[in-house]
């Protein structure tokens, strides 16, 4: 290449580089500044430490429902009385309700946030009469009646997916309101195009349904010392924010389907046959493989009919923040007991024939496994049972129940794809019980607290699947399991996009143009990198425990997590906060410089003296020969003294840089030319004054063939083609 052309391409190369240069712009400042400004005031609800103050309160939701499913017509009805206590110092003068099903009311703003552009590909007559001739569908609540306990019709007025009712008089702090709303909604078709949701029917080619429902009754919105009320509108994306609970719930529906629910089956006798239940008592005891309650010979018998009659499943759950229920009579059902500790728990799973062989070989057993692996960095799993419910295009969880996406192609085949993301999925969603539907943080305001949380402990069970499944044989090229989120090199992609398209993990998910990236795997990795790389095991492992115990039942924020981080673990990790949960900056170290050195002896008036000579070409072995006579400078020393002495001969200077601006520890891998290697791991203090390099020299009594960092990708560093140097 010319001089000219060298000119000119860096040149394009630096305007490039001032148009995206990551490290400036809107988040520029010190990557040290303690979060003091960005963290709420401690007080007695939420203290300095990052525990539950003495004076943390919540409240309390009680939820007595009646549920009956209209097959026929996909509509639900639900009578429901809620009794709301109000356990905080305030006075209330209205209350707030969720109706998220307005989401997907006719006339639902939501359905006019996305983009349409003119699609130029053929479609069929059925496609273009359900875009550009019917109506939209209407999967709103209709409300019947809001009668307070005298059965007096209530005040209300709904604002989009809110709904305030106004109180006669306002509800003291200890006192209890119980009001009754009857309401109905169409059930949508959540893979029909427009519908969707993360609730509704899948139709089967058998004409069958499978039912996932969930977010189907008007549910109490979350008051506390945060937010007053969270009442931000459900706009589809950002989650929910609920209150725990007592749930009293009896769902009627066809009498030949198999339904399953948040909570204790409470009339289990009733609702199943001997033989079914007989096969439960037998689960109960299975801790190697799953038992069938129903099996798929039975659950191909049962959909070929359909039964007239219907039938009552009552379920009751304490220490809730949810209810959800799945129900069809294509359902094959298998349950197997898992041993936690002193307890036992069942895990179990609801599929269709078309989810086998895959289904029945693997998603009650990554149940199990789940359950077993969360427990072991949290707390034991405190329901007694978790389910996996087979749903194409799911992914979604709720207290004890869980939606799942995968099943084999219509002839039977499994891609590694398919398998490895069904495993992934059920683990995921089994995995949400600990966050957030035990540790209740808001979903609504912060994606990244149960999704990134829930990402880390995913990626780790992923990790630990031969613990359960020791025959497994993962695909070409991955020695384990084949994760897609978690591992720090996997995230650099979306860290090394143009900042237009980033936005801090501490934004609401609704404002957030990579979702799955910005909320699930780069929380996800960063708690990937502070425990393996940051903190270690077994600071990370006890402040993660300690954080997880501490909010279990109750309503965490980001600053009681991050506090509680750095109280168990003596570690001022508000740096690490700040890089990569308020910024979108990012990992990028390198070797700037490597330069040789020799010594020689020299003479300063006359007197002995050594020195370091810069050796800049190639090392000369010859050259540290004469090292060998410094061993008779050595010679009025006592001899004990002088076996001890090192004799370092090959000297570096090496120079490092930083070009990313996220602070990570400098990770350090020396390969001699013997084949032997030295790793040194800087902490992240040697930035502390936040330069741009930071040089070393060392004394090796051997040459040094190859410098690496980050030899094992642990820091997510987006560039590593200047993280090697090796001799000329
Ligand atoms: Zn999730």
């Amino acid at each position: 290449m010319n001089r000219i052309w060298c000119l000119i391409l860096s040149f394009l190369m630096l305007s490039v580089y001032a148009q995206e240069d990551k490290n400036k712009g809107h988040y520029d400042e010190s990557p040290f500044k303690q979060l003091k400004e960005e963290l709420p005031t401690p007080n007695m609800f939420r203290t300095a430490s990052g525990a539950p103050g003495p004076a943390y309160y919540q409240q309390q939701a009680d939820y007595k429902m009646s549920i009956r499913l209209d097959e026929e017509k996909d509509v639900i009805y639900g009578d429901e009385t809620i009794t709301y206590t109000n356990n905080s110092p305030d006075m209330l003068e209205y209350l707030w309700v969720q109706l998220d099903q307005n989401m997907r009311a006719a006339d639902s703003p939501t359905k006019m946030l996305y983009e349409s552009k003119a699609d130029t590909r053929p479609m069929t007559i059925e496609t273009y009469s359900k875009r550009y001739r019917e109506g939209a569908f209407d999967g709103g609540f209709k409300l019947e009646l809001l009668q307070d306990a005298n059965g007096k019709d209530m005040q209300f007025i709904i604002n989009q997916t809110m709904m305030r009712i106004d109180l006669e008089k306002p509800l003291a702090p200890t006192e209890k309101i119980s009001f009754r709303i009857k309401w109905n909604y169409n059930i949508n078709n959540y893979r029909k195009e427009g519908e969707g949701g993360r609730s509704g029917f899948e139709l089967m080619e058998d004409g069958n349904k499978i039912y996932v429902i969930a977010q189907f009754f008007p549910r109490m919105a979350v008051y506390n010392d945060v937010e007053g009320w969270q009442n931000m509108q459900f706009w589809g994306r950002s989650e929910f924010a609920l209150p725990f609970g007592t749930y009293d719930v009896s769902i009627t529906v066809p009498d030949d389907h198999v339904l399953n629910a948040t909570g204790k089956l409470m009339n289990e006798k009733e609702v199943l046959s001997n033989q079914q239940y007989q096969r439960m008592q037998q689960a109960w005891k299975s801790y190697d493989k799953p038992v069938m309650i129903v099996n798929e010979a039975e659950a191909t018998k049962a959909e070929k009919s359909r039964s007239k009659k219907m039938k009552t499943w009552k379920f009751f759950a304490d220490n809730v923040r949810d209810f959800a229920f799945s129900s069809s009579r294509k359902f094959i059902w298998d349950a197997m007991a898992v041993k936690l500790n002193d307890k036992d728990v069942i895990a179990m799973s609801l599929y269709p024939r078309e989810a086998n062989p895959l289904w029945e070989e693997y998603s009650t057993r990554t149940v199990a496994h789940t359950l077993k692996e969360y427990s072991n960095l949290t707390f034991d799993y405190p329901y007694h049972k978790a389910i996996s419910v087979s749903a194409e295009d799911q992914g979604m969880e709720y207290p004890m129940i869980c939606w799942n996406f995968g099943r084999p192609t219509k002839d039977g085949y499994v891609s590694d794809r398919t398998k490895y993301g069904m495993i992934a999925v059920i683990i995921h969603e089994i995995g949400h019980n600990f966050f957030p539907m035990i540790v209740n943080s808001d979903e609504r305001q912060w994606t990244w607290m149960d999704e990134g949380l829930n990402t880390f402990l995913q990626y780790t069970t992923e990790q630990n699947f031969k613990k359960s499944f020791p025959n497994e044989v993962f695909p070409e090229g991955f020695d384990s399991f084949p994760s897609r989120r978690g591992a720090p090199k996997d995230i650099v992609e979306y860290m090394s996009m143009p900042q237009k398209v980033l936005e801090p993990i501490m934004t609401q998910g609704d404002h957030v143009h990579n979702f799955g990236a910005n909320a699930y795997g780069k929380p996800g990795t960063a708690l990937v990198v502070l425990r393996n790389t940051v903190m270690g095991k077994k600071l990370f492992d006890h402040a993660f425990r300690t954080y997880a115990n501490r909010w279990k039942f109750k309503h965490p924020t980001p600053a009681d997590f991050f506090r509680t981080m750095e109280d168990a673990s003596a570690m001022d990790l508000d740096w690490f906060w700040r890089g990569w949960f308020y910024t979108t900056w990012y990992v990028d170290m390198g070797i700037e410089k490597v330069t040789p050195y020799y010594l020689q002896k020299t003479q300063v008036n006359g007197e002995n003296r050594l020195q370091f000579v810069e050796k800049s070409n190639e090392i000369d072995p010859a050259e540290f020969k004469k090292m060998k006579e410094l061993k008779q400078l050595d010679s009025k020393m006592d001899p004990k003294v002088r076996k001890d002495l090192k004799n370092p001969t090959y000297f570096y200077e090496v120079v490092y840089n930083r070009p990313g601006k996220l602070i990570m520890p400098l990770l350090v891998t020396f390969e001699f030319e013997d084949g032997t290697v030295k790793e040194v791991r800087y902490p992240y203090m040697m930035w502390r004054l936040n330069d741009e390099t930071f040089t070393k020299f060392y004394g090796f009594d051997k040459p040094v063939k190859k410098i690496t960092i980050d030899a094992k990708q642990e820091t997510a560093d987006i560039d590593i083609s200047n993280n090697v140097w090796t001799v000329m």
